[in-house]
């Protein structure tokens, strides 16, 4: 035996008696040599086989070899079950396990591509398979050349707890979304060689909000792309402003898109269509009112000729008919049951031109025309949005198979909606109309920037989302779990002292500090624990001090040994003190649920106030958008100055 194996066996850790067995198995040691260069299974592992080998032929420990440099063996289990079964072929039991084992390789390779398609690596289907089927133990080389045929990707993604969790863990791969043909198939996974793509398509009508959050969490993390899709339709809703936010707000939160595209970049492709569709007869021009198509009636106009429809669609798109006046409808089917299957609208006519778009166009694509299509020629593979879609899904399909084209599938879950506040961007609008709140970023309100300027930092908002994880269900999820987290995450903030309502207070013999005018009672009410007369408090690092009287406001107190109940902080009476203002900011709204009524009867009148603080003067140093925690207050972030005072924001209070 060489020095070489010698060394090798030390490394092993293993015990004297099982040294000497495995120097007598020259062909064992060179063999567990081999597995170390491959570094696929760790010491313990090692340590087993070492333990098991010993009485297996050398052959058998070959092959078992073989199976883990192969990575086909690629934990304990599965080595364990080899060396079951090596063990069982010496005892000469051809029987038993070992004879469905040569069942299974009768298996045909279609089987075993079809349990290969469901994984997304090597590593993975292995495991799977080794769970109740022995095969791959036999003949690693047949089920490795299976899969390098079906170019299995060994590129895994490493998704995080909440995503591989419920039913998300059951989402198709990539590949598996059943299409018209095999054809279509095919060239998406040519196009996409088998990514997983998914976007976030937010319309530029409006700053994001922490809803948005949990929607980008599902769709940055889930795939290996993700887009950044403006679903920009309506230009009638549309702004700059809107465009350039989102995707700070992304930036901010961390994401990082793949690509960022428009569905107006789309708008030559989706006007083609539209006409393809008007050609095959699954799509006319209506005049039908509003409130008509409201009401369900079949449209009068619904048979009309393509050569007709054609005609008529050239005019509304350059503009020859007013707004309202005529539509392109899908012909689907009056009579289903499902309403969003009743000749969905496609284009519509909207006297306005669009930010983007180069073409001028006088007709403007829907949502449920426009999402399926953008989806399909970006050739995502899951589309994610919030549940009230699910109902569209039928259309969603029934469009792109009409234009046989590529089909992704589109998956719902749950808005995220938060107690205390409302999320959805018409009532945001409403708030900032009716001058409830500052703006778009006010720091009350749940938007990314409000939440920004309010200090939050972008980890706990992904923190949040990730701990109430993507479920079906609706529900609200209240708002002091999501400060919980806040706390979490600002727990290592510079402290200052600051003082609200400045009091003098003068100790007997030492001279005169400042305190909080909270701290201090004339009269005691229950449940007060600080300075009254009668009950003594601690004052931080100093001594504890009793009230003697009150002097023209001042208090005079005197140091005493007698126990005391809370401990409060103080200011030197000093020049250098700050003066600042401080936003003290509460829920938005009363009630839990402000939705449930008139939600801008809900509002608190008092979730700001303007308060006067005073603080050492250490806060010059903090920078706007920094937050540092108020000592017995809470963490506050820096505001932008207003006059000419520093401005604080309450983010999140002391936990109670
Ligand atoms: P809003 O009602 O706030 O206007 P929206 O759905 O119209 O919401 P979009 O900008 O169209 O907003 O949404 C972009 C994506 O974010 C969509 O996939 C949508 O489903 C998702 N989303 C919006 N609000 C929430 C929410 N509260 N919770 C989870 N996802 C949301
Ligand atoms: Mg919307």
């Amino acid at each position: 035996m060489t020095q070489d194996v010698n060394e090798f066996m030390e490394s092993l850790k293993i015990s004297e008696s099982l040294k000497d067995q495995l120097r007598k198995k020259e062909y064992a040691v060179e063999n567990l040599r081999r597995i170390s260069r491959y570094a696929v299974i760790d010491k313990n592992i090692y340590y087993n086989m070492c333990l098991s080998i010993t009485d297996l032929e050398d052959c058998y420990v070959s092959e078992i070899v073989d199976l883990i440099e192969e990575k086909i063996v690629i934990n304990e289990n599965m080595l364990n079950k080899c060396i079951e079964l090596a063990q069982r072929r010496k005892c000469g039991e051809k029987k038993g396990a070992l004879a469905d084992y040569v069942r299974s390789v009768s298996f045909d390779d279609h089987k075993l591509k079809e349990a290969a398609e469901q994984f997304d690596n090597l590593k993975e289907l292995m495991s799977h398979v080794s769970k109740d089927d022995e095969m791959v133990f036999y003949d690693p080389k047949r089920v490795i050349a299976v899969l390098k045929g079906l170019n299995v990707k060994s590129k895994k993604i490493e998704r995080k707890g909440i995503l591989n969790e419920g039913k998300l863990r059951y989402l198709h791969k990539a590949g598996e979304n059943p299409q018209i043909s095999e054809e279509i198939l095919q060239e998406h996974l040519k196009r996409t060689n088998g990514e997983i793509i998914t976007r976030f398509p937010p319309e530029p009508n409006g700053y994001l909000h922490i809803g948005h959050a949990k929607a980008m969490y599902l769709d940055f993390n889930f795939g290996n792309r993700c887009i950044l899709r403006y679903d920009d339709t309506n230009p009638a809703n549309e702004m700059a402003e809107y465009y350039e936010s989102i995707l700070d707000d992304v930036r901010w939160l961390g994401y990082v898109p793949w690509k960022i595209t428009s569905a107006s970049d789309y708008f030559d492709e989706l006007i083609n269509f539209a006409k393809q569709m008007i050609k095959n007869g699954s799509a006319y021009v209506c005049h039908l009112s509003t409130e008509e198509i409201k009401a369900q009636v079949q449209s009068p106009y619904r048979d009309r000729s393509p050569e007709v429809n054609t005609a008529l669609f050239e005019e509304m798109i350059c503009g020859k008919w007013k707004e309202g006046t005529a539509i392109l409808r899908l012909k689907m089917d009056m009579e289903s049951k499902n309403m969003l299957m009743h000749d969905l609208i496609a284009y519509r006519i909207i006297e306005k031109d669009h930010l983007k778009a180069d073409k001028k166009y006088h007709v403007y694509p829907s949502y449920d025309y426009t999402h399926c299509i953008n989806d399909s020629l970006e050739d995502i593979t899951h589309s994610f949005c919030s549940r009230e879609f699910f109902s569209r899904r039928a259309s969603y399909y029934w469009l792109l198979d009409n234009l046989r084209v590529y089909k992704p599938v589109q998956w719902e879950f749950s808005r995220l909606n938060i107690s205390n506040t409302v999320l959805s961007k018409r009532k945001l609008n409403a708030l900032i109309h009716k001058k409830i709140v500052i703006g778009w970023d006010d720091p009350r309100l749940f938007t990314l920037r409000g939440l920004r300027r309010r200090g939050v930092p972008p980890q706990a908002i992904n923190a949040f989302v990730e701990k109430i994880g993507i479920t079906f269900n609706d529900s609200i999820v209240d708002v002091r779990l999501f400060e919980n987290i806040v706390r979490d995450f600002l727990k290592d903030r510079q402290i200052v002292n600051v003082i609200y309502d400045p009091t003098e207070m003068e100790i007997e013999g030492q001279g005169v500090i400042l305190i909080d005018g909270d701290d201090f009672r004339q009269e005691n009410t229950e449940g007060f624990l600080r300075l009254t007369y009668g009950q003594p408090v601690g004052l931080v690092n100093k001594c504890a001090v009793e009230l003697i009287n009150i002097d023209n406001g001042l208090l005079k107190v005197r140091q005493t040994d007698k126990t005391f109940k809370s401990r409060i902080h103080w200011l030197q009476k000093d020049l250098q003190n700050v003066k600042i203002k401080v936003r003290e900011l509460s829920h938005l709204f009363k009630s839990f649920n402000p939705e449930e009524k008139d939600f801008l009867e809900d509002v608190d009148p008092d979730s700001m106030l303007i308060v006067d603080g005073l603080c050492e003067s250490r806060i010059m140093d903090v920078k706007v958008g920094d937050v540092v925690q108020f000592f017995r207050k809470g963490w506050y972030c820096r505001d932008e100055d207003e006059n000419g005072f520093m401005m604080f924001n309450k983010t999140v209070g002391m936990k109670k």
